[in-house]
């Protein structure tokens, strides 16, 4: 008799806070960003988008 046990992973998973792509673990490509206190995860082709954004609110700074 085997019983099949459900696989649970003990890795959290990382959901990405813009496009919701979940991930196992928190890979070594994501971008961990806090906001007012709260840790947000985003994954490789947000972090670019969301690095942009952060260059372009530094940059507007300058104004
Ligand atoms: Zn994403």
């Amino acid at each position: 008799m085997d019983e099949q046990k459900p696989q649970h992973t003990a890795a959290e998973k990382r959901v990405c806070a813009r496009c919701g792509t979940v991930a196992e673990g928190t890979p070594p490509t994501w971008t961990c960003s806090v906001e007012n206190g709260v840790r947000r995860y985003y994954c490789e082709a947000c972090a670019r988008e969301n690095i942009r954004a952060i260059e372009g609110r530094l940059d507007s700074d300058w104004w």
